[in-house]
């Protein structure tokens, strides 16, 4: 229809679609009751990923939400404070599980230093004194911008929060993009954590689907908190053969990467307050937030708001050629 277009989709990297492959996979999936014997395709996802990630064992969660508040439940006692940097998704946008379910006091981190982990979480404080017990990483860090914590940033973090006794817990909702962006293994980013958590349903493309990981002893507590959150699914080997099928695509988030870098340095040339992107997430510093939000979507480009400012997420439904025609667009409303 003349006048109608298309709208090019930079909310998230959760908008994309299953391919044709991927639902031939999920179709075809070896399937079992998950809840009573252990779904076969379920087991090889999850054994795989915690192959990936250096751990002894991992168990598929229906969202990262669940496999950051199972986590978080199993580490903290009731009214036991725990740190996390300022924005983190498990303090912002998980609707306060962490404190609500989990029973955790938050402390954010407006700097994510080892001196401000010792600082926030150590110390002699008398008996009535709060317990500190945990400190929850993110890498990369969606509200400040798909920022990167480096293999040595991450070891020091580690080694703070173990100095003076915290547990650790990494949610790695992209840390495939960091492990890609930065050139290295995955286990370099998850050295030394208790517990991690990983999406299949951002950058990687899977429909539905997390992990969680950690020890075996933690994995057979987790699979407990999972069925009372009403996360133990019978035959979801048909969701676990799309995640099988997202694994192979890690290596493509340096597209993401790459088409991330060319829209940031396309708005900037259009006058645009932006940064250099670390990774996929591209934020904008705007001065009417709302409007602009709206001035896009009509031109049919769709971002989403985060921490102030315009949030575009490059993904694997978006190409080279929809970077450029996003900055076309971008030219014409102005
Ligand atoms: C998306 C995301 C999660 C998990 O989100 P779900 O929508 O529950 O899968 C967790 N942490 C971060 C940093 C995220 O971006």
């Amino acid at each position: 229809m003349i006048g109608v277009v298309t709208p090019i989709d930079l909310r998230s990297d959760t908008v994309t679609r299953p391919d044709e492959q991927m639902r031939r996979a999920m179709a075809a999936a070896e399937v079992g009751d998950d809840v009573l014997d252990h779904d076969p395709t379920m087991a090889a996802l999850e054994e795989r990923v915690a192959a990936l990630l250096g751990v002894e064992a991992a168990l598929w969660v229906p969202s990262g939400s669940m496999g950051n508040l199972i986590a978080l439940f199993l580490h903290l006692r009731r009214g036991d404070r725990f740190l996390a940097p300022l924005g983190a998704h498990v303090l912002d946008a998980e609707l306060g599980t962490a404190a609500w379910l989990a029973g955790g006091m938050p402390h954010a981190l407006h700097s994510l230093t080892p001196e401000a982990v010792v600082a926030a979480g150590g110390g002699e404080s008398p008996y009535y004194g709060l317990r500190s017990s945990l400190l929850c990483l993110e890498n990369t860090h969606n509200a400040s911008g798909g920022t990167l914590t480096s293999a040595a940033g991450h070891e020091a973090l580690v080694a703070a929060a173990r100095s003076v006794g915290l547990a650790v817990h990494l949610d790695g909702a992209r840390l495939w993009n960091a492990s890609v962006a930065l050139g290295v293994p995955l286990t370099a980013l998850t050295a030394g954590v208790d517990t991690v958590q990983v999406c299949l349903s951002k950058g990687l493309g899977a429909p539905v689907g997390s992990v969680v990981a950690g020890s075996a002893a933690f994995v057979v507590e987790a699979r407990r908190v999972r069925k009372m959150l009403g996360g133990g699914v019978r035959q979801g080997g048909v969701l676990a053969a799309a995640g099988l099928v997202a694994l192979d695509r890690i290596d493509r988030l340096a597209e993401d990467h790459a088409n991330a870098a060319a829209l940031a340095a396309g708005l900037r040339a259009l006058g645009w307050d932006v940064p250099a992107p670390e990774t996929n997430i591209v934020l904008a510093s705007v001065p009417e937030l709302d409007k602009t939000l709206l001035v896009l979507r009509e031109a049919g480009v769709l971002a989403s708001p985060m921490a102030g400012k315009v949030r575009f997420v490059t993904h694997g439904d978006v190409t080279a050629a929809d970077i450029t025609e996003v900055l076309h667009r971008v030219r014409e409303a102005a």
